[in-house]
């Protein structure tokens, strides 16, 4: 034993991007033993034919007791490209969240360093088609007879050939199957962006005489000298001789028109030289403040996190709307960076491109790095390699910041907490960024802030229950005064006569002084299009989607019907097809419907809209943002996107236009979700010394979490949500787990989720099985899909060994052969 401790570690295990629980071990050629290590990129062989690349994981002496080992072709890297406290994260992400390592390894890197793009697929010569082991679906057969026919296929390809975004399911099907090879040209991928740039060359950027001398000589060259001009114009190397060094991107000369022949005849001449730089592809910022003056009650809250900190990792910081919680977070960031540690900041998806991103850049210019989810992958692998070079020692960024490599952090924030969207629904891992980050400070040893108006009810909880610290801090900044609340009956005003298009008697009103204050106006309604469905008047008919099992968005811009699950889209009919009545009405009210209402209701107001719809391209969700903060826009209808984050000085009126549809969601979290959306877009009225009014519509104005809400009673409510989650048995007092089967014949579906509950019921620990029921949604993409629900004791490990057997369970019906097509997903802690 004593010998084998000096001995240099032979075997590596390494991590795949395959659909296989555990990591690979392979063996250590000698010649690699010196330059190996965890992090590292290498190439290996996997089965037969297939090449890969993979992540050293772990290194070790000890050989696989079950199969024998290949040696290890290729490192790729000098330096690791994930380090060792990631690949512990990644670990613990797989085993929490019940998915592959692999699968985390995806979602981890950026494509540009996963080297995988280039993947080909190809027939497995060992497959023996005659033996019909297993069925093959109609995709699956489609894309092997096309193999046949050639002898590779890109993934873009396959994607092509069958029609979808990603044939990935299909070809890892076969893979089991062992009817195709997958196999990976190993290139790199990230192209850093460069620059054409030109400068003096010597003598004239040294010798003022030579440079005059010049002149006197492209006197008669009035092109040229204007060129020379310029130059010296933009680069001042009178006062500042070295600016010559930098010198000036080339395109500012054709872009100033003047003209390029004479640039090129001048650079011929030796008067200027041509050079190429990297350049970051994020535009510098300067930093124009750094002194953060809190208001006493930020103070306050300020010393009470920090002190929270010294006893707790992580401390919540109850702010409500307009209370200023950025301010608070910039203080904290920059103690902790000042002492040399980095921190991340976690914000939800649409916040990222507004106000929040802008302020920061005010204090930490280019040490701040930005990770959206719309940037391309050469600027995600920048903020990746601005990371490890040291450049970036905050990074501000949307969930799947969690994956960047990080060293030493000391501080993650996650802003609005609350917030659904830090939750990946698909594809795996599906976790919770909020979770997770709690997770990654823990292995960091740093510390976690959670930041809301209205914080979730978990998180809460946790500081009921002393597990987190907690922090309030209950005034708005400047003295600011939260909006008063309306409540309007729907129903009471439907009967006298008083709806109009939707609006309310009040709603209507309040507007319209709004208007005529020339304040502006947020209308909120968490559904987009222009109405849910389309309906026959005489026979009730409506039109439903092909491939799944809901009713289709009417969409009236495009004058078209479609999906909101799949994309499917349809022409709307001019006559019922069930009866042929030509009676087709419009049911139900989005977000394009009450634009068109209120052009007609307020003919005089300028109205845009923000929802899915009119935020596709990378930069309109900016534009519409900057024409309703310009003051051009007076009212602005939307989705939950206006509820996040935004801060206007201008806006006192909030109309919520239907509060029951989200309050009969069929989920646990609804009444705590009609809390939060409410509160949140209330938060956005009267936010600079100006009253703020919030008009919310209801058939229910009985209820008593509308009381709950205008009278800012939060714990109230959430005394009473508790009290039926520990009835119910829901979060936080048990585990939820999903799992969602599917396959394309319903049968065999239902048969499969069938069996699998039984064989959950089965596990001896403390449960509750729910199901197999129909998905909420049956049928998604043609495929039928069944849940099962499972609510896990969470004493002790409870969790962990169940959600153990759980895959254990899985694993064995995937080499079942009645059930080898059947897909079954997992989803932990589901939202
Ligand atoms: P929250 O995120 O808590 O809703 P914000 O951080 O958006 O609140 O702050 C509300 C407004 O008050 C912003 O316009 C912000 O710039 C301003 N503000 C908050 N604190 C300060 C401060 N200490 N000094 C100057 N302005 C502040
Ligand atoms: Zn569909
Ligand atoms: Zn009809």
């Amino acid at each position: 034993m004593y010998e084998q401790e000096n001995q240099p570690a032979n075997f590596a295990d390494i991590i795949l991007p395959v659909p296989i629980p555990n990591m690979f071990t392979y063996e250590i050629p000698s010649d690699l033993m010196p330059s190996i290590g965890i992090g590292h990129r290498v190439i290996v062989q996997f089965g037969q034919k297939k090449v890969l690349t993979g992540i050293v994981g772990k290194v070790h002496q000890r050989p696989p007791q079950d199969y024998e080992t290949k040696p290890i072709l290729e490192i790729l890297d000098d330096h690791p490209v994930v380090n060792p406290l990631q690949i512990k994260f990644w670990s613990w992400m797989a085993e929490y969240y019940c998915c592959h390592l692999g699968e985390v390894m995806n979602a981890a890197l950026p494509s540009g360093l996963k080297l995988s793009s280039e993947s080909n697929v190809q027939l497995n010569p060992e497959y023996d088609p005659s033996l019909k082991n297993y069925p093959m679906d109609d995709r699956e057969i489609i894309l092997l007879e096309k193999l046949k026919e050639k002898s590779e296929l890109s993934y873009e390809d396959c994607n092509k050939l069958l029609g979808l975004k990603s044939a990935y399911t299909i070809i890892k099907s076969l893979v089991i199957k062992g009817a195709v090879l997958v196999y990976e040209q190993v290139k790199e991928k990230y192209s850093p962006k460069i620059e054409n740039r030109i400068r003096l060359s010597s003598p004239y950027c040294e010798d003022k005489k030579e440079l005059e001398a010049l002149f006197t000589l492209l006197s008669k060259r009035p092109k040229q000298e204007d060129i020379l001009l310029k130059y010296l114009q933009e680069v001042p190397i009178y006062k500042q001789p070295e600016a010559n060094e930098k010198g000036l991107r080339k395109q500012v000369f054709l872009e100033a028109g003047l003209s390029g022949s004479s640039l090129k005849t001048l650079i011929g001449k030796g008067v200027f030289e041509e050079f190429e730089i990297i350049v970051s592809r994020f535009e510098q910022q300067p930093v124009t403040q750094t002194e953060i003056i809190l208001s006493d009650g930020q103070q306050e809250a300020f010393d009470s996190i920090k002190s929270q900190f010294e006893s707790k990792q992580t401390t919540l910081l109850h702010g409500i709307t307009g209370s200023g919680k950025t301010e608070i977070y910039i203080k904290l960031i920059q103690e902790v960076m000042e002492s040399g540690s980095q921190v991340l900041l976690l914000l939800p998806e649409i916040a990222l491109t507004t106000q929040i991103v802008e302020r920061l850049q005010k204090v930490f210019g280019s040490e701040m790095g930005v990770f959206h989810s719309r940037y391309s992958d050469n600027e995600r692998v920048e903020v990746w390699q601005g990371i490890l070079s040291g450049k970036y020692s905050l990074v501000v960024g949307v969930r799947s910041s969690i994956f960047l490599p990080f060293d030493s952090l000391g501080l993650i924030i996650v802003d609005e907490e609350h917030e659904s969207s830090y939750k990946q629904f698909d594809p795996a891992p599906r976790f919770q960024a909020r979770d997770a980050a709690i997770m990654l400070a823990w292995l960091h040893q740093a510390k976690t802030l959670l930041g809301s108006a209205t914080p979730s009810f978990e998180s809460y909880y946790n500081c009921r229950t002393d597990k987190y610290g907690y922090t309030s801090l209950f005034q708005r900044f400047g003295g600011a005064e939260l909006p008063t609340y309306h409540i309007a009956d729907l129903l009471a005003d439907r009967k006298k006569n008083l709806l109009k298009l939707d609006f309310s008697r009040l709603l209507r009103e309040k507007i319209q002084e709004a208007l005529n204050r020339q304040e502006q106006v947020l209308i909120f309604q968490n559904r987009r299009g222009y109405s849910p469905f389309i309906s026959c008047e005489e026979c009730g008919w409506t039109p439903e989607c092909e491939h799944c099992d809901v009713s289709l968005t009417y969409h009236q811009y495009s004058e078209e019907m479609r999906c909101h699950y799949c994309g499917f889209k349809d022409k709307v009919p001019k006559a019922c097809p069930a009866c042929g009545s030509n009676k087709l009405n419009t049911v139900g009210v989005g977000t394009e419907r009450l634009e068109e209402s209120l052009s007609l209701l307020f003919p005089e107001a300028r109205i845009a809209r923000m929802d899915l719809d009119t935020t596709k391209s990378k930069y309109a969700y900016q534009r519409i943002f900057e024409e309703f903060s310009g003051g051009n826009v007076d009212i602005l209808v939307g989705t939950q996107m206006i509820t996040k984050g935004l801060d206007f000085g201008n806006v006192t009126v909030v109309g919520i236009v239907d509060a029951d549809r989200m309050l009969y969601f069929p989920d646990f979290r609804a009444t705590e979700r009609t809390y939060q959306q409410i509160t949140q877009v209330a938060g956005r009225a009267g936010r600079r010394g100006k009253k703020g009014e919030v008009i919310i519509q209801t058939r229910k104005p009985d209820l008593p979490i509308f009381t709950q809400i205008t009278g800012h009673l939060f714990h109230e409510l959430y005394l009473q949500e508790m009290g039926e989650r520990k009835r119910f048995f829901y979060p936080p007092f048990v585990k939820t787990i999903k799992v969602t089967v599917k396959h394309k014949d319903g049968r065999v579906s239902e048969r499969a989720a069938r069996h699998l509950s039984n064989l959950i019921k089965d596990i001896s620990l403390k449960k509750i099985v729910l199901g197999p029921e129909k998905g909420l949604i049956a049928k998604l993409r043609n495929q039928y899909i069944y849940e099962i629900y499972i609510k896990v004791d969470r004493t002790g490990n409870i969790p962990a060994i169940f959600k153990s057997e759980l895959q254990k369970i899985i694993f064995n019906l995937g080499t079942n052969k009645d059930f080898r097509s059947v897909r079954f997903v997992v989803d932990v802690d589901p939202y």
